[in-house]
This record gives C-alpha cells, structure tokens and sequence, in this order.
C-alpha cells in the first residue's frame, strides 16, 4: 500500500519547503524506495503558466507538457525521475473539476461545498499518484503557509486522510522557523508553537516537526519544543541553513529525517543509505580548479527564481567540468543603448535566455551579433535561439528588418514565425507547444558531440519557430540547423561552424538537467567556454 507524506510549512513562507521535500525524497529513494512528490498550490490560476515570472519565477514543464510549479524542477534534479501532470494541483484546478462535475449534473442535486466536495477532490488528486501502483510512498507538498485561508481546504483533507487511512499510513512533517534574536542571543521556539496550535485547530497533530535555523538546536530547545508541540524529541529535526541546497539531504541524513519518516510509517530501515554519486557531486562543486563568467541575458533578472533551472544546470555542468560558472544577470534592456563592449569585457560566454514578448528584444540581438563577431562562446534558448537567427538575417544575410512575427508581424522576413497549429488559437492558457518532443541530430555538429547520440527527446514551451521557407538561405551562408523534429521538421538547433561555440536551441534543456544527469549541452557549452578562455589566455 502506498504511504503517504503531507509536508506542510509554518511561520513564513520561503523556508524551503520543496528543498526538504526532494531531500527527505532522496533519502527514501537511497533507500530503495519508489518516491514521487506533488506540490498542491492554494491559488486559483488552474496553472502557473499564465504568470508573470515576477509573480512566480519561473514556469517548469513537465515530460508530458504539464506547466507546473518550479518546485517540480527540484524534484527532478533531485530524484532523477520525471514528474508528471499529476504531480502539481492547484485550487483553480480543483474548483475547476468540481465546478464541471456540477454542471454535468453528477451531484445529483446536491448543495456542492468546501466539505465534501472540494476536499474529496483534493483527496481524489492526492491518491490518483498513490493509485497509480508506481510509487512506495508519495510526499505532498502544502504550498502556502499553516494559518493561510487558502490552505484551509487542504488542511481539512489532510486530516480527513489522516483519519481515513490511519496515521502509520498519512504522516505530517511541518516546516518551521526558529528565529534567533540577536539582541536576546537566543533561539526562539514561540512562533513555531503557534503555528503548531493552527495546525492543531486545523485537527492536525504534526508528527515530525522540521526547523530551519540559522544557529544549532541545542538539546533542550530541541526538549522544550518536543513538549510544547507534543512531538517525540527524535522527531524534531535541525534544518541548519546550508551553503548550497545540495547540501540539505546530506543534513537531513545526519539528522536522520528518513529514519523517523519510516520508523512512523511503519516501513523497513534496513536498507543502507549509498549517496556515494551525490558526495562526489558536491566534491567537484565545493573544489572547482577553474572559474567562468557567463552573462545571462534576460528581461526578468531582478528575479533569479524567474530563470531556476537554468542557474542550477550551470551548477550541475560547472560540477561536472570542475569548474565555478558564475552567473552573472545582464539585463537586455540596457544592452539597447548602453556601451555594449563595457559589459563584456568580464564575461568568459553568454546565454541569452527564453522569453516573451517586446521588451528588451533589440538587446538580445546586439549581444548576438557582438559574440557572434568576437568569436566568444554563445548558447541561446527558445527565444534566445530565435534572436540568434534574426540576428543572422539581418547582419549576414543582409534580410532588412528580419523579425520574429512575436514582435513585428508586418516584417518582409519573417525568419521566426507563428506555428501553423498555433495560428488559429485564441486562449492563452496550457495552449503553447508543450513537453516533450523528438528530435534528430546531425551528426558531426556540435550538439551531436555533445549528445553522443543522434535522437534526443526535450522539453518545450513556445508559440513560435524557424519559418522553414529560409533553410536554404540560412544554410548556405553558414547558420547550420543541426537539430530536427523528424515528424513535423520543425528547426529544433541552429550552429555556426568556425566558431568557439555558437548554439541555439528551440527546446529548455535547462528542464532536464538534474544533479546525476547534468545536461550535455551544458556540459559541452561550458567546457567550451572555459576552453575558449585558456586559449585566449595562452
Ligand atoms: N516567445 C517565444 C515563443 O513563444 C519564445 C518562448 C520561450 O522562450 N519560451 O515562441
């Protein structure tokens, strides 16, 4: 039977709720266990792929084109296996299919409210992953925070589980803060006991309470809020701020967060714990022996969340080369009018990042021709990929006012244009190419190198692609599109030959990049880079 974990969080929002939910998941998976984590989300969007990245940071897509919560991404840089619809819910999505079930009359004229209907739902979402027969165990992540009103509903079908399934079965690990005052010198436990008393109200009693910390828990803190709280001692656990969230599984081991988890559940400790791969990972990431800088060129940098996956695939390709990649936020908007070879001058490469709309556009363009031109290393995704080849149109091929259709549907180059699918779409929500798609790869190009191989599959997001009317243009002056759909023929990689390193993608290989599987392409645009600038030096 499967087994279930609710991680909820109390006091403040931010304490990293998904970090320890991926940790404790890795734990369990070290241990042979079949694990996968959901993320409910209180809000009522159905998904997060109609917000602004300012609101949400970035939008994470899923194998099967779920457009879910970038705490999924953690999921699968930890875990190593795909999420998948089913692993991220929202309440719009709840309400959404009660709302339908009323109106094709399945309630049989009954008053439709909070309780049962819509916690039957929540419960309904939450076993669908258990009911699956695929999972051991799977760990529920509460967005929000205990005391929320949105979080009610959620709280209510915790306990109704808890009830129905038994507690061995249904277990609550809350995320707490213990605030240390300076002015006192002290750790302080009030504000956890309070959140404590919400979830109590809520007819929750948590079994393992989780405190992120700055200073170590001594033991009769750790005493008093056992008491307090009503938790066995052992099952309070220390969650020290960490240098990297690479770190925190390894903590949670020392603090023996998995050994509680299955003790309460009644489930086997005997199996040993081999994190042998994820310690040489963080070796590697702990001693680099070189160091890059590479400019990321986007519009929502003020927001390092908005781009996620990609910071962390540097992480993992940086590991994987031993070699520090720091990341260094330029916004495109000031490469518009500002001196361009200013902001250049430090940087090793540049990835110019995925995006919507207008804005800042023209200065993704002028970074591509000025490292297209100075022969340093680029990576470009989705919309990076499609300013690479407007820039190609208009200073190579000599194509006056090249554009994407995104920005000036009247250009007379339309080298980036709507997909004919997309044309007749009007609704803008779960509407875009998404998930995952084919693709073959030439061989003797740079992304074939890099791949080892010449079929992938990866992840997508967009509306717009090459418009195939222009290979043959783009092809003989040198832009190679080495990467292709081989059912729709839809350009999936564009390249430039006599370059160090010049890539554009259609597809986010920052999606499936995890911490055992860093994604080759990053690998090789970092090895490049980095190889570039000894080179140069030498
Ligand atoms: N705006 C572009 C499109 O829709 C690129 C999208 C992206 O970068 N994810 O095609």
């Amino acid at each position: 039977m499967t087994k279930y974990i609710f991680v909820t969080g109390g006091v403040t929002s931010s304490l990293g709720k998904g970090i320890i939910s991926a940790s404790l998941a890795k734990l369990l998976q070290e241990r042979s266990y079949k694990v996968t984590i959901q993320k409910l989300d209180p809000y009522i969007n159905i998904d997060p792929g109609t917000l602004n990245p300012y609101e949400h940071g970035e939008c994470y897509v899923t194998e099967d084109g779920a457009e879910t919560d970038l705490d999924l991404g953690h999921y699968e840089r930890f875990l190593n296996t795909p999420t998948s619809q089913e692993n991220n819910v929202t309440t719009g999505r709840i309400y959404q299919t009660v709302i339908n079930k009323e109106r094709e009359g399945a309630y049989l004229g009954k008053t439709v409210q909070v309780i049962p209907h819509i916690t039957d739902e929540i419960k309904r979402r939450v076993m669908l992953l258990g009911k699956k027969g695929e999972f051991d165990i799977v760990i529920t992540e509460v967005g929000g925070t205990v005391g929320d009103i949105e979080s009610l509903p959620y709280l209510e079908a915790l306990r109704q589980l808890r009830r129905e399934l038994g507690v061995e079965n249904c277990l609550n690990v809350h995320l707490t803060l213990i605030p240390y005052l300076s002015a006192a010198k002290e750790l302080k436990t009030k504000p956890t006991q309070h959140s404590v008393k919400e979830l109590l109200q809520a007819g929750i009693q948590p079994d393992i309470l989780v405190c992120r910390t700055e200073k170590p828990l001594n033991k009769e803190l750790k005493q008093k809020l056992a008491l307090f709280c009503n938790v066995d001692q052992k099952s309070v656990i220390e969650a020290i701020d960490a240098k990297t969230i690479y770190d925190v599984p390894l903590l949670m081991l020392k603090e023996k967060l998995d050994i509680r988890v299955l003790k309460k559940l009644k489930l086997k400790t005997s199996q040993n714990v081999d994190l042998t791969a994820w310690k040489e990972f963080l070796g590697r990431l702990k001693n680099p022996t070189h160091e890059i800088n590479i400019g990321l060129i986007g519009k929502y940098n003020e927001l390092p969340d908005a781009y996620k996956s990609i910071y962390e695939s540097f992480v993992h390709s940086g590991a994987s080369n031993e070699c520090k990649v720091n990341v260094l936020p330029i916004h495109s908007e000031r490469l518009e009018s500002d001196d361009i070879e200013s902001y250049f001058k430090s940087l090793d490469g540049i990835l110019v990042a995925p995006g919507f709309g207008e804005r800042g556009i023209e200065g993704k363009i002028r970074a591509i021709k000025y490292v297209r031109e100075n022969k340093m290393p680029f990576f470009g995704i989705c919309l990076g990929m499609q300013c690479a080849v407007v820039e190609f149109a208009r200073n190579v091929l000599k194509m006056n006012k090249a554009a994407s259709t995104e920005v000036n549907a009247k250009t007379n180059y339309p080298v980036i244009d709507l997909m004919e699918e997309q044309k007749s779409i009007k609704t803008k929500g779960g509407t875009m190419r998404l998930g995952s798609y084919k693709c073959k790869l030439e061989k003797g190009s740079l992304a074939y190198k890099a791949y080892g191989r010449s079929e992938i599959s990866e992840r997508h997001r967009h509306r717009f692609e090459f418009n195939n009317k222009y290979i043959e243009d783009f092809k003989s002056a040198g832009m190679n599109m080495s990467g292709i759909n081989p059912i729709t023929e839809l350009v999936e990689i564009i390249e430039l030959r006599d370059h160090p390193f010049f890539l554009g993608v259609q597809f986010h290989p920052e999606l499936k990049s995890t911490v055992e599987r860093p994604h080759p392409l990053f690998v090789a645009f970092v090895k490049a880079t980095l190889k570039n600038k000894l080179n140069e030096k030498a």
